[in-house]
């Protein structure tokens, strides 16, 4: 905690200042996380999409007024308000945690890596949180701003640290190495991950390596050469090295994988013969506890402790995960760690969820102790957050329950786990969203396991982040001005409205569409406030519009002038509606010969104003269809230009789906319309976006058998063995979505790492496929329909069909879960 006058030298900036005492104890870098008004320091961050000046107004009216800004705003509209001024806003959020970390002499461990970086010090954190007060990287907070927001968490409390470091392109470590100032340094797995920013890979390890240029000593595996051979340049102190092929500190002697664990053996500093057991068997598990046990060793914990820690590792999963719970509940389980910081994180995600008017978070004590401050800042949040109901499990929260009982309508308190699951119900719950925040020695998860819906083993995941991310790889092909309006028709591509709804308006788009009034509705009742475009309008659907606020297309004659007489019959005026033009596509839309009629009706009525004029490309995908696309264009533009100069005021003109923003930048105009792009699917497929998978649908194995050559598998006899193969039969079929056209070698499914093809004919509600060669394949294993590898455009091209139909036709029974990273 420092006064801002304190931070204004630090940051060497100019200021304007009001009240030169202001203390500040956060950093503030967006908007939407306001926890702490009074003590934060905004950051007016730039990015390519985003100036943070233009939040400043919103963010002082909701009470903060410490601000770092390049240029100073209108000062008289903020008589509270003191600005630092300096050039670079990122740059200074950096200096103050770099000069923040400097306050500070017990060990700092930094961590850099292609992979591997969060459960390292995930699990470092699960080995040495007995004996050390840790202060880690939140999630994985590793960026050019996590790692300053990280780092402004030390305090003295503390006496190890740990952090990672994440790049992206070259020069960007050597502003992250000054802020961390690791002592100690560790470098996990370099693969082939995160290379598109980089010329090649010794120019990546070489960046990565500015992470140690001060390190007293250095964690690393011997065995890649490109690291050795640049290691020797930084001349560190001592480096401490694990091998499976040469002679090192730690010589990894066997690996020995058994079903659910795996038995590891080495040599201790040429002498020692040790051995641990870890609870998994995936070969990135392993060579993470290999350099986890590295580090350990080098802190000289028993190799007994070492060992017993390592067989209870916990897996390390940072995702929060939205589970549907009982009578109409969600669960938001962030059971995983408990500090200010993931907290923050957790409450905001409880925030988004709009869907459900009542919110509830249940907490534990924290794991460690630390002084009621804390408890106190945690009953602050929550009561500016106006959480409605509180429950708190630990003695803590027992002692301290009246700071909560003033400030939250609805408290109920319990000393221990074992007395709250005594009297857990799930009628104590009903149509809320649940937040479970606690410390990983609460156990929560059994909390989990009594409120969740028990769900059906089939489910599609959709990971929110990752939609987030391609939204931003779109915006950042937008020419600066241009809207977005989000298309979330056909209950999001199959993927959830409301929960896909609540992330757009999160990361602000400008405007949502959906095909049926219907879906609009569904939206409002999720407290989606976003102005909402429906596609497909008839007359039944009037009322529906205009209640809820939704906006029409209007495309034909008959439906604009029901829609006009609607309006006047309620006496309402100017209503924004969208008017459609069919350029070539022959949908819906008014033609350009319709065009002076269209004129007149629209000048000779007040009931509606013209928000937007649009079409749709028939082919923005194709580049053989490149004429025809910007023939369409052309008809748009005179249609478009026509009505602009009838109508006095100014419209809306979009054209341009997710192809056309890529293919045909030049017809962005005034906003695009995104649809499956937003889903990971790259429409144009040139493979130029670095778009994420959203959608994974998945299911697990019921059952294991061995044929026998000649056998066959399934209906009609159709899958047949030629030699002894071992079948897996999943639980899913043709009625959850998967398509029979995968029957008999034509898809496959992903189960452990490998690719599994289909035999024989996929059935109603089940398949059956090939798992010979699955190494250590179970019974009750995890198999990948679609996803990460098996993308859904591979399925829909074995299909003979398009990912938009795979997408939208995976059944409403399938239960989609939501997770954010
Ligand atoms: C579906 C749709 C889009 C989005 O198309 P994508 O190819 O999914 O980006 C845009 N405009 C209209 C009118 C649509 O119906």
């Amino acid at each position: 905690m420092y006064t801002i006058d304190i931070i204004a030298k630090t940051l060497d900036a100019k200021a304007h200042i009001t009240n030169s005492k202001a203390i500040i104890k956060n950093l503030l870098t967006d908007s939407r996380r306001i926890v702490f008004p009074a003590t934060s320091l905004f950051f007016a961050l730039q990015s390519s999409r985003r100036d943070g000046f233009t939040f400043i107004d919103d963010v002082y009216h909701q009470g903060v007024v410490n601000f770092v800004v390049t240029h100073l705003p209108e000062a008289s509209k903020y008589p509270a308000a003191n600005f630092l001024i300096v050039k670079d806003t990122l740059e200074a959020l950096q200096q103050l945690a770099a000069w923040h970390r400097s306050h500070f002499h017990y060990p700092v461990i930094g961590i850099t890596g292609s992979n591997g970086k969060t459960i390292v010090k995930e699990w470092l954190y699960q080995l040495l949180s007995p004996e050390y007060n840790i202060i880690r990287s939140p999630r994985s907070y590793n960026s050019q701003i996590g790692v300053p927001l990280s780092v402004w968490q030390m305090n003295s409390q503390h006496n190890l640290a740990i952090f990672e470091a994440g790049i992206s392109k070259p020069e960007e470590m050597e502003k992250l190495q000054p802020i961390i100032q690791p002592t100690i340094g560790i470098l996990t797995n370099i693969g082939e991950a995160h290379q598109e920013g980089f010329k090649n890979v010794e120019q990546k390890v070489k960046e990565k390596l500015r992470l140690f240029t001060n390190v007293q000593t250095l964690f690393c595996n011997r065995d890649n050469e490109v690291v050795q051979e640049n290691l020797s340049s930084l001349s560190i102190p001592q480096i401490q090295n694990w091998s499976l092929l040469h002679d090192a500190d730690l010589v990894i002697q066997k690996i020995e994988k058994q079903p659910q664990q795996t038995l590891i053996t080495a040599l201790y500093q040429q002498s020692q013969n040790i051995r641990i057991t870890i609870p998994f068997t995936d070969d990135a598990a392993v060579e993470n506890a290999i350099t986890c046990w590295n580090v350990c060793l080098y802190f000289q914990l028993s190799h007994s402790i070492i060992a017993e820690r390592m067989a209870r590792l916990q897996p390390v999963d940072m995702r929060l995960q939205l589970l549907k719970a009982a009578n109409g509940c969600s669960l938001i389980n962030d059971s995983y760690s408990f500090d200010i910081n993931s907290f923050n994180i957790a409450l905001d995600f409880l925030l988004q969820q709009h869907q459900y008017p009542s919110k509830t978070v249940i907490l534990s004590d924290f794991a460690i102790t630390t002084d009621d401050s804390h408890y106190h800042q945690i009953a602050d949040v929550l009561a500016i957050k106006k959480i409605n109901r509180v429950i708190t499990i630990g003695e803590n929260w027992y002692r301290l329950q009246d700071i909560l009982k003033d400030k939250i309508r609805r408290t109920t308190h319990f000393a221990s786990m074992q007395s709250f699951l005594g009297q857990l119900h799930t009628s104590q719950f009903r149509n809320e969203a649940i937040l479970l925040k606690g410390a990983r020695k609460f156990a929560f998860e059994r909390i989990v396991a009594q409120l969740e819906d028990k769900v059906h083993s089939t489910i599609m995941e959709i990971n929110l982040t990752a939609l987030a991310h391609n939204l931003k790889a779109y915006q950042q092909h937008l020419q600066p001005g241009t809207k977005l309006m989000a298309m979330i028709k056909a209950g999001g591509y199959g993927s959830g409205s409301a929960e896909v709804a609540n992330v757009l308006q999160y990361h602000k788009v400008d405007y949502l569409a959906v095909a049926y009034a219907d879906e609009g509705v569904e939206l409002r009742k999720a407290g989606i406030s976003l102005p909402i475009l429906v596609l497909n309008v008839d007359e039944a659907a009037f009322e529906a519009i205009v209640d809820n606020n939704l906006e029409p297309e209007l495309f034909s004659f008959n439906i604009l002038q029901a829609f006009i007489h609607y309006l006047s019959r309620q006496g309402i005026q100017q209503y924004p509606v969208h008017i459609k033009v069919d350029t070539g596509m022959h949908r819906l839309g008014f033609e350009e010969k319709d065009i002076p009629e269209l004129i007149a009706v629209l000048t000779n009525t007040k009931s509606i104003a013209v928000k937007s004029v649009f079409t749709h490309l028939a082919a923005s995908e194709a580049e053989e269809e490149d004429t025809f696309t910007q023939q369409q264009y052309n008809i748009f533009d005179r249609c478009s230009n026509r009505l602009q100069k009838a109508l006095k005021y100014n419209f809306i003109r979009h054209i341009a789906n997710s192809a056309a923003i890529f293919r045909h930048p030049a017809i962005q105009l005034d906003m695009v319309r995104l649809g499956i792009g937003l889903y990971g699917v790259d429409s144009a497929n040139e493979h130029q976006l670095q778009l994420q998978t959203v959608c994974t649908l998945k299911t697990t194995i019921a059952q294991l058998r061995w044929i026998k050559a000649g056998d066959t598998v399934g209906y009609n006899r159709r899958g047949k063995a030629t030699k002894d193969e071992l079948i897996a039969t999943l639980r899913i079929g043709y009625a959850d979505g998967v398509s029979r056209r995968l029957s008999n070698g034509v898809g496959s499914v992903w189960i452990k790492g490998k690719p599994a093809p289909i035999i024989g004919n996929v059935c109603m509600d089940m398949l059956m496929v090939v798992a010979t060669g699955i190494e250590g394949v179970q019974e009750g294993d995890e198999a990948e329909i679609f996803g990460k590898n098996i993308p859904v455009q591979l399925v829909a091209q074995q299909c003979g069909t398009i990912s938009y139909e795979i997408l939208t036709g995976i059944s409403q029974r399938v239960k989609r879960i939501y997770i954010e990273e």
